[in-house]
């Protein structure tokens, strides 16, 4: 996976140099709960990660529960409830699929407070859950979850968070019940994530005493030190390469998504007059990388059921890049497919 031209880092971001070597080193690693020395050592580099995922979330350590990922943490956070599952319609499929109900967002893709709170106020059961993500993965329009937060605790009800998209790019100051986190959005390793507990659910799997007894299995030793060195490295992004694509594109004659609203630094999703699968498509064969939308449901038919729920159709391209992303050489490869495929398109008709 080449950096240079790598604009689909929503989808999976490049490993970072510090969390390989640490990954390497741990691949050695004795079963953390081991009666030795080698086993203390390696309960050591679990705990080292733990207290660096705990650091990069702001939240005590003792709250860091490591998972395979962040399906599995939505999946705990939001699976199998006695109550209802009130999630945004803009949820990542691994959260949406746990919902029985939708919070509507506007066009440019927030979700409306006014109607979470009525909602809440008609009436909510203890056993229910809130979920309402930090910033959306196609669009990186940032939700108002302090707000939520506030409104969810007004009525004592439990708030889950996916920050899946947050780490690496924004500081994190998210205060939920339960937040989710994937170690390969940010640099580290595929496969590894973590749900912060603070309150609000039951053991996801029995056995061992593993994560206090929450999250039973023999530690996957080299993805949590991966996860742990990447939290260390992975900083912020600032907003200024984004708006320059934004200008781009719109120069293009393209319509910026949830341009209206707060988004993350180092995204954005545009609808151009051309379909985005075909440009995506072109901008491969120019050695780009960038998707329509989130890699789960590209290649599939169906329209994304973000842009649905923004009240928009069509098919976007969406970039997004990281730290050490040079945009410079992308802008007269975007212009050139633009103008390519429009004129194109025209010629068809
Ligand atoms: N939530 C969000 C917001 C995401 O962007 C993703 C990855 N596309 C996930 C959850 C799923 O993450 P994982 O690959 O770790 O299961």
């Amino acid at each position: 996976m080449g950096t240079g031209l790598y604009f689909d880092h929503n989808a999976t971001a490049p490993i970072l140099p510090a969390a390989r070597d640490a990954m390497i080193m741990a691949l050695d690693a004795a079963n953390p709960f081991s009666p030795h020395a080698a086993g203390r050592e390696a309960a050591m580099m679990i705990d080292r990660a733990r207290r660096s995922v705990a650091g990069l979330a702001d939240v005590d350590p003792r709250t860091v529960i490591f998972t395979s990922g962040a399906t599995e943490a939505n999946a705990w956070a939001l699976g199998h409830r006695d109550g209802p599952v009130l999630t945004s319609a803009i949820e990542h499929p691994s959260a949406l699929a746990w919902a029985s109900e939708t919070i509507p967002v506007d066009d440019n893709g927030v979700i409306d407070l006014d109607w979470l709170s009525r909602r809440l106020s008609a009436g909510w059961p203890e056993g229910g859950v809130v979920s309402v993500m930090a910033a959306n993965n196609e669009t990186g329009v940032l939700q108002p979850v302090g707000a939520v937060a506030a409104l969810v605790r007004a009525v004592g009800g439990v708030f889950h968070c996916d920050a899946t998209q947050i780490p690496g790019r924004l500081p994190m100051a998210i205060d939920a019940d339960l937040l989710t986190l994937s170690a390969h959005k940010f640099g580290g390793p595929k496969g590894v994530g973590a749900l912060i507990v603070k309150t609000g659910v039951a053991p996801l799997l029995r056995g061992g005493p593993q994560e206090r007894g929450l999250r039973a299995g023999t530690h996957n030793v080299p993805g949590i030190v991966g996860m742990g060195a990447a939290a260390l490295a992975c900083g912020e992004m600032a907003p200024q390469r984004r708006d320059a694509l934004v200008a781009l594109c719109r120069s293009l004659g393209g319509e910026v998504l949830g341009e209206g609203a707060p988004r993350l630094p180092n995204t954005l999703s545009v609808l151009f007059n051309a379909p985005g699968d075909l440009i995506v498509m072109a901008l491969d064969l120019e050695g780009v990388s960038a998707s329509t939308g989130s890699a789960c449901s590209s290649g599939s038919a169906q329209p994304s059921h973000v842009l649905a729920a923004m009240g928009k159709s069509g098919t976007p391209v969406r970039l997004s890049f990281g730290p050490q992303t040079d945009i410079e050489p992308l802008k007269p490869i975007l212009a050139r497919v633009i103008s390519n495929l429009e004129q194109s398109q025209s010629c068809e008709w």
